[in-house]
């Protein structure tokens, strides 16, 4: 990556509109891999953008590398954004636009690129290019000895090479027609200032000495990112190019083939994002994290490194959730609010308030947003998510297992739901809901079990026995009756009591939690710790 670029950024106001043009964005991205959260990221803005300004989404398959071609990326990418709810309006996948075919390869087979290199040629821009891989490599070679820092193919190398500039007419017509590769490269000025305007950065000013003389047209006719995604831009009429930051290096030579093709009043806006950090903030966040939150919108699995990936989706993240956060992670609406709907993104979303400097990923914050959307589910919805779950782990422990009712299942989920950050953490949050406990929290029990606190639960039971209905409050008020007529405090047995109950120390509200078990349940539960701790104490 050609990192080397000096640019020099104007001070000026910047603007994402242009007058009297359709909005139009694409998501171009490359089957080279699984989509991973930045290129998600990518397709959200876009996505926000075009629909804030009644625009056009559209998904371009920019598949020209056939070297780095992975089976199953396309549908992967296609999965992912209908998961993610940001679904292109025309493109692969989508429904072919005005515009078909939409995936790179099959424009090719067309002969769309090849009329624009060929123009670029015809117009003294470009130029055909015959070395070998041997003598590019000994040209660097060389320029390394002479401690050249970045060593390119450009307007003084070039001269020393063998292309259609240095070669006459008849040689080049000879390598030709003895079918000698070729490649077609841009011919990048000398010294001229290249100016352009990016949404998030402002004016940028690069000097054509730091750009290298682009392949446009690669040997096997197919034609490179930089050739291909001007084209079709053009050809889509697309208004916005948005992409990662790691094209920005590009984008001088971009505004070049533009001027050279005579279509700058064609050229889109650009926007360059900024990187997603590492949570450190030390360097790009990579595709295996250690915080354990994944990187993949879904499962994916490379099967050409034999490499797999957990999703958000398979980890219990929910889409609504997953988008919300990454939607903040590099844009801020410029006030505190932190939880959007789709809707209000879109409302809320523009170009300007994206920051110019990385984003860092924060696993913590991640989760949370996911705890937020939780929240907002109501129960009997949570239900629903959680019964596979539950009935996963009952069929595990028994084989005529039966599953509660509905209206118990949401009573768990109420309960449980304030503190997970999942729907699958309810069953170790609560698995006490659906099978008794066998064992007590061995510490509470060591502190609190003495007679008197023995005493205290057999007379609870007791009470408990006598209500005739079977309320939070009501049980409540008769366990602090119990303890004042056992003169005990209610703050020496409060917890144990909940460890009888439930086998564990902490939990949900004390009393929904004994008011949804029942009371014959209860009861059993009881007296069930009574003789068990009870033997145990004595043993
Ligand atoms: N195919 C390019 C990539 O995957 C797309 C860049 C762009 O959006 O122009 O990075």
């Amino acid at each position: 990556m050609h990192w080397h670029i000096n640019y020099m950024y104007l001070c000026s106001p910047k603007f994402e509109l242009m007058e009297n043009r359709r909005v139009r964005l694409r998501f171009a991205p490359s089957p080279t891999g699984g989509l991973h959260m930045g290129g998600v990221r990518t397709a959200l803005f876009c996505y926000l953008f075009a629909k804030k300004h009644n625009g056009d989404f559209i998904l371009r398959i920019e598949d020209t590398d056939q070297t780095r071609y992975v089976n199953g990326a396309e549908e992967y990418i296609i999965n992912s954004l209908k998961w993610c709810g940001i679904e292109p309006n025309e493109g692969v996948g989508f429904g072919d636009g005005p515009h078909a075919p939409y995936r790179q390869s099959e424009r090719k087979e067309l002969g769309v690129y090849k009329k624009y290199a060929e123009q670029l040629i015809a117009d003294g821009h470009a130029y055909y290019a015959f070395d070998t891989s041997e003598e590019l490599d000994a040209m660097r070679k060389r320029l390394e000895a002479a401690k050249v820092v970045a060593p390119q193919y450009n307007a003084v190398t070039r001269q020393s090479m063998r292309n259609s500039l240095t070669l006459s007419e008849d040689e080049v017509k000879k390598l030709m027609d003895a079918g000698t590769p070729y490649v077609i490269r841009l011919k990048v000025p000398r010294n001229e200032e290249i100016r352009f305007h990016d949404i998030i950065r402002g004016w940028v000013v690069v000097n054509s000495t730091q750009v290298d003389d682009k392949v446009l047209l690669k040997s096997d006719g197919m034609p490179t990112y930089h050739l291909a995604h001007i084209v079709d831009d053009i050809e889509m009429e697309i208004s916005h190019a948005v992409r990662g930051e790691e094209w920005l290096p590009s984008a001088p030579a971009h505004i070049l083939i533009y001027r050279f093709l005579g279509k700058e009043d064609k050229m889109p806006l650009l926007a360059h994002l900024p990187l997603i950090l590492k949570p450190d903030g030390n360097g790009k966040l990579s595709k295996r994290d250690k915080s354990g939150i994944p990187m993949f919108p879904l499962n994916w699995y490379d099967e050409r490194t034999g490499e797999s990936y957990v999703g958000y989706r398979e980890t219990g993240f929910f889409p609504e959730a997953f988008v919300n956060m990454l939607a903040m992670l590099g844009w801020n609406p410029g006030t505190p609010q932190e939880i959007f709907t789709k809707e209000e993104l879109i409302q809320a979303f523009s170009f300007e308030r994206v920051n110019k400097s990385g984003a860092k990923f924060d696993p913590e914050k991640t989760k949370w947003f996911n705890q937020q959307y939780l929240r907002k589910k109501s129960d009997a919805e949570l239900a629903e998510l959680f019964k596979p779950i539950l009935e996963e782990k009952l069929k595990a422990l028994s084989s005529d297992f039966r599953l509660p009712t509905s209206s118990y299942l949401e009573g768990v989920c109420k309960l449980v739901k304030e503190k997970s950050h999942f729907v699958s953490e309810f069953w170790d949050a609560g698995s006490y809901f659906f099978i008794a406990p066998t064992n007590y929290d061995a510490e509470v029990i060591k502190k609190r079990w003495n007679d008197a606190a023995a005493n205290f639960i057999k007379a609870v039971t007791e009470a408990f026995k006598g209500l005739s209905t079977f309320t939070a409050a009501e049980t409540e008020a008769a366990f602090k009756k119990t303890a004042e007529t056992q003169g005990i405090a209610t703050g020496q047995v409060m917890q144990l009591f909940r460890v009888c109950v439930s086998g564990v120390g902490g939990g949900p509200m004390l009393f929904e939690m004994v008011e949804l078990l029942g009371k014959d349940e209860v009861v059993k539960r009881l007296e069930t710790a009574v003789s068990v701790i009870g033997e145990g104490v004595k043993a």
